[in-house]
Formats: structure tokens, sequence, C-alpha cells
């Protein structure tokens, strides 16, 4: 009787003192992976934490197995060496395609599902870098019409020349699909980082949002923090893939598909906050080739999603529904802050 009071007392003291919290629940897990030519770390919380991390694992590797542009068993690896005949591909495959299509669309092209032999010309894809002649980036152009992919149920039938790459797309719907994974296994807080894109489950564990940095453009630190719930941070930047020729001018990985060249309209990085990953991603490169001026206008448009752009010129414009939750950090305070609205 004695030994159960003691106990009793114990357990509501320890409740009092907010040890309630840790006796209840919260474990933390992390699984890392590399896949998707990424580093990817996942954080989950919670008793079904460990299961569930290793389904999203599982999960993003099928989906590395799918897209793969290099893995000569992949389905987009199929679809390009098809000579024109159509390919039935797995439901991911085709959902990605659609979507890029759609992605494609409505930014006016400025993503495209198509642009794979530029970037084998730029050398991306072999890290044989080159700058290629005008002539030759000219004739690849050809090959980049999008509305020749057609796609009827699970089948995609391309052009003989033409090359699919989901590349810019395929991280946001794999964290969709990771997200997914570890909801329907019943966690409730989690941070999915697949290189850079950000997807984050609930809150964190105590409820205060999470923060995710935005990094600083060729710097190691983070320029501002953004502090989210439930959404997808997913960024673009000229800095995470380029070559330098012989006379110091850099050339990334983030083609502007009406030149052929790398996109050069002021943007060096290009972060976009919404409630999809898959939306992010293919905005966040469409928005990066856009510039200022016109990501701006499509923001205004369609205004489902929120975007920090940074400058090569110092500037940093943050739409207004991130007013709140975007803080610039104090040592890059010589960037001027700009807030876009209506
Ligand atoms: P992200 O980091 O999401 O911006 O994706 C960049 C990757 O997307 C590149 O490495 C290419 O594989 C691919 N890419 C480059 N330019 C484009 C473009 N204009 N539209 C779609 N994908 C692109
Ligand atoms: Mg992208």
């Amino acid at each position: 009787m004695k030994r159960r009071v003691i106990v009793s007392v114990l357990l509501i003291l320890c409740l009092l003192s907010g040890c309630g919290s840790m006796l209840l629940s919260e474990e933390e897990k992390t699984v890392s992976l590399f896949a998707m030519d990424t580093h990817m770390t996942m954080t989950a919380y919670g008793n079904q934490a460990e299961e569930a991390l290793d389904s999203a694992k599982g999960c993003i590797e099928e989906l590395e197995k799918a897209l793969s542009v290099t893995d000569e068993n992949s389905e987009i690896y199929r679809v390009n060496h098809s000579k024109g005949s159509p390919v039935t591909v797995g439901d991911d495959t085709k959902e990605v395609t659609e979507f890029a299509l759609i992605m494609a669309e409505c930014t006016n092209g400025a993503f495209n599902p198509a642009i794979y032999p530029l970037l084998t010309a730029w050398g991306f894809t072999t890290g044989n870098y080159h700058v290629p002649s005008q002539q030759q980036i000219e004739q690849l152009l050809e090959l980049t019409d999008y509305n020749q992919i057609v796609l009827t149920g699970n089948e995609i039938t391309i052009p003989p020349e033409m090359q699919l790459d989901l590349g810019a797309v395929g991280k946001g719907y794999a964290s969709d699909r990771a997200a997914e994974t570890l909801k329907n296994q019943g966690v409730t807080s989690a941070i999915i980082n697949l290189g850079g894109n950000v997807r984050t489950i609930g809150a964190k564990p105590d409820g205060t949002p999470w923060r995710v940095g935005v990094k600083a453009p060729d710097e190691d630190g983070h320029i501002g923090i953004l502090e989210v719930s439930d959404c997808a941070v997913i960024t673009s930047g000229g800095y995470q893939k380029y070559f330098t020729d012989e006379t110091g001018t850099r050339y990334h990985h983030i083609i502007d598909p009406q030149t052929g060249k790398p996109a050069e309209r002021g943007i060096v990085s290009a972060t976009v906050v919404g409630k999809e990953g898959k939306m992010c991603d293919a905005l966040s490169t469409a928005l990066f080739i856009m510039g200022v001026e016109k990501a701006a206008e499509f923001w205004r448009e369609y205004r489902d999603f929120e975007m920090v752009l940074i400058t090569d010129n110092n500037e940093i414009y943050i739409t207004e529904g991130l007013e709140d939750s975007f803080s610039l950090q104090e040592e890059y305070s010589l960037y001027t802050l700009m807030v876009l609205g209506p």
C-alpha cells in the first residue's frame, strides 16, 4: 500500500515537472541514405518512427530505381532509349511525368522535362563539362518540345531523339511519398531532408515550428531561417552544381529552355514553400529561370505557394505570407530584404 502511494506521488511529480511527455512518447529516430545523387536524412518521432522510416527509405529507393536517368534498368532509361516506341511505366513514373507536363504548361516551358540533351551537352550528366557551340545548342533545343511527349494511361511515348529528365521534380515527389508513408504509419512529427529539399510533418514534438535554413549562396551558413509546420521547403540554386571555364565564367545546371544555356536572370537561389514537395520542387527550378519580375508575376497569378528569391545583387525577396516566418540572419544584414505583395 505504502509503495503504491510513493509510486503514485512520484508519477504525479514527474508529470508536473514535464518529464511526463518524455515518459509518454517521443522517441527520436533518424535514417540516412544516399539516393538521387544526394545525401538524405529523415528524422521522425514517436513509437512507430523506426519502422515508418524504414518504409519511407524503401519508398525513396524504389522511386530512384524508376526515375534514374543513368540506371540502365530504370523506367526513365527505358523511355529514353525506346526509339519512339511506347513504354509502359509504373504509377509513380506516370504520376511524375503527368505532373511535369502540367508544370511545363503552366510555367510556359520554363520547367521543361525534355531538357536532358542540353544538360548532357554541357556535361552535367557525365562530369565532362564544356561549353557547347551555339550551333549545337540550337540543334539540341529542337529536341526539347515537351508537347511531343505522349502519356496514355501508363504508357509513355517520346520521339526517338528526345530524352526525359525528371530530376527537377523527382526529389520533391519523393519527399511527398516519404511523408505520406510516415503519416500512414502513424507519424505526426518528422522532418525529411533530401539534400536541401525539406518536407516537414506536423510541428516539432514540443509543438513549436520546424526551423528550416535558407542556404547562403556559396557559403556554409544560412542567410535566413524559415519557421514552418507541415509543408515543403525546396530550393534551387545555381551554386548547387556548376563548373568554371578557363576565363573564370561560371556555368550552372539550371538550363533556360529558351536559350539552352544556364539561366541568367539575376536569381542565385529560389526557395519555394508550399503544401506539396513536387509542386515546390518544379516551381523552384522554374522561378529560378524566370527571374524576379516574372516569378513575382507568376506568384501573383497562382498564390498557392510562398517563395524566397535571392539575387546576384544582394537582394532577398520574400512573399508576404512569409513575413512572420522568415528571419534574416544578422551576419547577412548587408542584404536588402523586400516583401512582395499584391
Ligand atoms: P533543381 O535542383 O530541382 O532545380 O533541379 C535541377 C535539375 O533539373 C538539373 O540538374 C537538371 O537535371 C534539371 N533541369 C535543368 N534545367 C531544367 C529545366 N529548365 N526544366 C526542368 N528540369 C531542368
Ligand atoms: Mg526543382
